[in-house]
């Protein structure tokens, strides 16, 4: 044996994103199922070639999916819900499809987010069915890079332990029954992939990363233990990502072949616990030491360092050299964007240049640094480039930041003085009624800006466009008889590039796609350089909107922590510094709006719960900087101004305390789909500040009743005062239509006056 390059999984959605087109042409019905499996063999293809040309010797297959890997498992193993009506057998494309999107007789499976990335996967249901075997994916995939191009391919899965977890729909105690279940499923696969005369196969378990219970490992031993006996002749790699492994001891002494460690994120620990533990010699180590998060360049003299560290344990024989994870989770390539700044293009690196990374990285312990030694000054100097930027350099924002230091920002009054000012203020009626920000996108507003863009119309042409459709907006809500109006957000593409490309240190790429889920992709804002405010970004248009009622005008600005947890972020500084300038930024901003008379202003952080790291020792810490961030952003404004604050998919049983101690004046959380068990949590907590619990879901175009809405307002006042509660739908309504949203909202209203009546408060 001798060292190896490896890689754990690679992007799928093609370099056009041919993948997200033929899928949602598939779904419009405008190409066939022929057409379509034609299309993504060419693609599934394509990328184990590339690979295998770059020079990776250990080339995954199986880990190309139709939407989503954890679905493919679920399919695989027969873990569908009765409603999708599955008779047993192969599984048809169109049930497949039904649990990712649904259907008119069934809804979809759940979706949450894969570990701390951006990416989210379908929830399996485990339920009453008998779990089997409908096919062996792995052993297609394997069977058709050997036919097709030659490949001795590594077949990928996702390990039993991870599966389980991230499953749903069963209790604590059921654990030993489905795991009794799957385990065997997964010797039928390794035996069928032993029979083939497979050498290696890959099982991933990244919930080794997060923290789990000495209990749990000695099951996941106990797991492996049965697989290894089960199939003697396969190579179990066990492939860990996203942190150090939390049981170490443990995880190098389960009896598979291979451990795939990363040292990128997790780095000090594992490095740490294999320079004091040592590793066993008959086994493989898989080191991560090219970062599969993130998109800047690898320099090689660091890695090639590390790697020396790493051999110091570890012979070169039993070493793979690989990415730190699944490159699905940065572009594919570098090569198509053209827009890109030199110094700044070649300080980066996507999943082909990684590939190149491995490869050098490999060579350089083969046959010695020199080899490389092209590869590896280029690198060098790149990054110093990249470090020497002026954009990267800035002492005011450096000297802003420290001037923070560790205090805490606070606003000067408490919330209960601020809250008597404000009422007086405002004069609002009990039980205000608003929106979250974003009305209807219609697809003319989408193709005004994309014409704008595109120099077809002037800025004055778009701007009396953008205010046409604001006065709109603002005339509706007067009929509907909403209290506290909103712009309505039409000059913005997106939550984060919007503001992204008014601030100082991001950069936009033309192509970097990743997938966020299914076949959604999204191209996320490189943070490059030291982020500063340049000049308002919000201002023209809430001041627009406001000079057209008297109802006060919510002013619209996304929270720093959701800009960060939405970007690549330069890797030079902690995250905590790189929040914190943005936060600065939009303290500026906030101000500006304050003195251009929006006293009302809402923050949205619908992706700071998102942003908790992989270990739960690390919470407390992230969630310090993360309030902060937001309070600095939000303290300096005067007490009548009234700061609101946004947040999505809020699992907030172990949450309710941060929300309180971002001190927003008003929060609004997105309820509907949970709301028996989200009030419940007001029962043993004291939330002492203004909340509106979203009375209708905006995810469907169904209309909801007055008296269904009524009913929640009448349940969330059971345990929350008529004083602080606010009536809103859950989140934004911008990819809603006019009509269903002018009659949700109306029926909203309707609601409210229902139970302020009931009340026997004063109406407006
Ligand atoms: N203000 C944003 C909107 O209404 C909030 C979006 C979000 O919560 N993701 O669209
Ligand atoms: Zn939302």
């Amino acid at each position: 044996m001798t060292i190896s390059s490896s890689t754990i999984g690679y992007p799928y959605i093609g370099e056009n994103r041919e993948w997200k087109r033929a899928l949602e042409a598939f779904w419009a019905e405008k190409i066939t199922e022929v057409e379509l499996t034609n299309t993504l063999k060419e693609i599934r293809l394509s990328r184990l070639k590339k690979q295998q040309e770059a020079g990776i010797e250990q080339v995954p297959v199986g880990d190309f999916t139709l939407y989503d890997r954890m679905l493919d498992t679920a399919v695989m193993f027969g873990m569908i819900p009765d409603r999708f009506n599955w008779q047993g057998g192969e599984v048809p494309l169109a049930t497949y499809f039904s649990m990712a999107r649904g259907n008119q007789n069934a809804v979809a499976c759940e979706m949450t987010k894969w570990f701390d990335t951006n990416y989210h996967y379908i929830v399996p249901e485990y339920g009453t069915k008998k779990l089997v075997l409908t096919e062996n994916k792995p052993l297609i995939a394997y069977r058709e890079a050997k036919d097709e191009l030659g490949i001795e391919g590594k077949p990928v899965l996702i390990g039993p332990y991870t599966f389980m977890k991230l499953s749903k729909g069963y209790a604590h105690k059921d654990i030993p029954a489905f795991l009794l279940q799957l385990v065997p499923l997964y010797e039928k696969i390794l035996t069928e992939l032993q029979e083939e005369g497979i050498e290696w196969v890959q099982i991933e378990e990244p919930i080794l990363a997060t923290s789990i219970e000495f209990e749990e490992m000695k099951a996941i031993e106990n797991i492996y233990a049965q697989l290894t006996a089960a199939v003697p002749g396969i190579k179990i790699f066990l492939q860990t990502y996203f942190d150090a492994v939390e049981w170490y001891e443990e995880t190098i002494k389960l009896p598979v072949h291979g451990i795939g460690l990363d040292f990128v994120h997790g780095k000090e620990k594992n490095l740490q616990a294999l320079q004091t533990t040592g590793f066993p010699a008959d086994k493989i180590l898989g080191a991560g030491l090219v970062d599969g998060r993130n998109i800047w360049r690898a320099n090689l003299e660091e890695k090639v360092e590390l790697v020396t560290d790493i051999l110091k344990v570890v012979s070169s024989e039993s070493l793979w050299v690989q990415p730190s994870c699944s490159l699905q989770h940065v572009p594919v390539s570098l090569a198509p964007e053209q827009k890109l700044e030199p110094t700044l293009k070649s300080a980066l690196a996507f999943a082909d240049e990684k590939l190149a990374e491995v490869v050098s990285i490999v060579k350089a312990v083969r046959f010695g640094a020199d080899h490389v030694h092209e590869e590896i000054t280029e690198s060098v100097n790149a990054c110093r480039q990249l470090a020497g930027l002026p954009e990267r350099n800035r002492k005011d924002v450096l000297e802003a930041v420290q001037a923070i230091g560790e205090k805490k920002s606070q606003r000067p009054t408490p919330f209960a003085e601020r809250y008597e000012k404000q009422n007086a203020a405002f004069q609002l009626p009990i039980l205000p009624t608003t929106t979250i920000g974003s009305f209807p996108q219609t697809p003319e507003v989408r193709a005004t800006r994309t014409k704008w863009r595109k120099g077809e119309l002037t800025d004055e042409q778009y701007t009396n466009f953008i205010n046409n459709e604001i006065q709109k907006w603002v005339q509706l809500q007067e009929e509907i008889g909403l209290d506290v109006f909103v712009h309505g957000e039409f000059e913005r593409t997106d939550m984060v590039e919007y503001f992204g490309e008014k601030l100082d240190g991001f950069v936009f790429t033309e192509k970097a796609w990743v997938v966020s889920y299914g076949s959604r992709c999204v191209k996320p804002p490189i943070i490059y350089g030291d982020v500063a405010f340049i000049q308002p970004m919000t201002v023209k248009e809430s001041v627009y909107a406001q000079s057209l009622t008297d109802k006060p005008m919510k002013g619209m600005l996304t929270g720093p922590v959701t800009m960060l947890n939405w970007s690549f972020v330069r890797d030079d500084l902690s995250r905590k510094e790189v929040t914190y300038q943005i936060a600065l930024a939009l303290r500026k901003e906030i101000e500006a709006l304050e003195a251009a008379g929006i006293l009302v202003i809402q923050v949205d952080e619908p992706a700071l719960r998102e942003g908790l790291p992989l270990k739960e020792e690390e919470w407390a810490e992230y969630l310090d900087w993360a309030v902060n961030a937001f309070r600095i952003s939000t303290a300096t404004v005067k007490d009548t101004t009234q700061i609101h604050t946004h947040m999505c998919y809020c699992d907030f049983n172990d949450f309710i305390n941060t929300i309180s101690d971002l001190d927003a004046d008003v929060i609004s959380i997105e309820t509907s789909r949970s709301h028996g068990e989200l009030i419940s949590v007001f029962k043993d907590f004291h939330y002492d500040k203004e909340i509106g619990l979203g009375v209708y879901d905006i995810h469907s175009p169904r209309v909801p009743t007055v008296d269904e809405m009524t009913g929640i307002i009448q349940k969330a006042l059971e345990v929350l005062d008529k004083k602080q509660f606010w009536i809103n739908p859950d989140c934004g309504l911008k990819t809603r239509k006019q009509e269903e949203t002018v009659a949700s909202l109306e029926n909203m209203v309707a609601a409210t006056k229902k139970v302020r009546s009931q009340l026997g408060v004063l109406q407006h």
